[in-house]
């Protein structure tokens, strides 16, 4: 069977900043972008993005289209973060439908990754068609991603660096590769691997704590990971699962008591646990 073949664009570059706020948008596009062509090339997908766009140069809107149609793209996306007040992610697609399973897909995925979503949305031009220059102008499912807002504090904090950046690409990868039905190769150790630990493992954990490491069994439907033991914006992921988790250290700060997971994702507030 042929590969999938998805094309990717990092919005601006170049002389083209894009938006600027806390962070600079074409800075935090291209991480993006090339860890979405990353996560999606582990799981064989023929991912194309322009050479300039991966040197951080700038290209014409009418380059990016022609690069995507003569490739025969199955899905394009577009990487853009947003900025002028707000808070959170939203997607563009087109009114035609064509995008509607892919924006479906990829809002879900970033929902997991612990950003808010502002919706999935479709914007028309005075002609009654697509606004979007790479919405309109393409033939395959397209669509706009705006990971944050640059200029929004609490958003920025979630881009202002490398690895967080990443985790909304790979967010991206994971959605089309929901949308192609392909299993994603790159998860199922990081999901479920918490509670298969062997006995060396837990002795060398156990060295190394401040606390015996002990299991707990989440209790909310959806729980923050947070980076460092406090409530404030640091949020790096969220337990969806109701899982086992192993707790590894435990510190008190911000009016509650904290568990260090054992995977190095970051704490979790206790009282959303119940201890085994
Ligand atoms: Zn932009």
């Amino acid at each position: 069977m042929a590969k999938h073949k998805v094309f990717i664009n990092a919005g601006h570059g170049g002389n083209d900043s894009g938006a600027v706020g806390f962070v600079v948008e074409k800075d935090v596009n291209l991480i993006m972008a090339k860890a979405a062509k990353e996560y999606l090339e582990k799981n064989n997908i023929n991912v194309y993005m322009h050479e300039d766009d991966l040197n951080d140069k700038s290209q014409s809107s009418t380059d990016v289209i022609n690069a995507c149609e003569s490739f025969k793209s199955d899905v394009a996306i577009d990487c853009h973060a947003n900025a002028g007040g707000g808070k959170g992610f939203e997607i563009y697609k087109g009114i035609s439908g064509l995008g509607d399973k892919l924006a479906e897909y990829i809002e879900d995925e970033v929902k997991k990754i612990g950003q808010n979503s502002r919706g999935i949305k479709t914007r028309k031009n005075s002609n009654g068609r697509d606004y979007y220059y790479f919405i309109r102008q393409t033939s395959c499912p397209a669509v706009i991603c705006e990971a944050a807002f640059v200029d929004n504090k609490a958003d920025a904090e979630m881009l202002d660096t490398e690895a967080e950046c990443k985790r909304f690409g790979e967010a991206y990868a994971r959605g089309i590769l929901r949308y192609f039905n392909i299993k994603d190769i790159c998860t199922g150790a990081t999901d479920k691997g918490e509670t298969e630990q062997t006995d060396n493992d837990r002795a060398e954990a156990a060295q190394k704590a401040a606390v015996e490491p002990y299991l707990v069994k989440i209790t909310a439907d959806a729980l923050h990971i947070r980076n460092t033991p406090a409530m404030s914006n640091n949020i790096v992921g969220v337990i969806r699962d109701k899982g086992v988790y192993t707790i590894m250290d435990e510190q008190a700060a911000d009016n509650h008591r904290w568990g260090k997971l054992k995977s190095g994702a970051g704490w979790i507030a206790l009282e959303y646990t119940k201890r085994l």
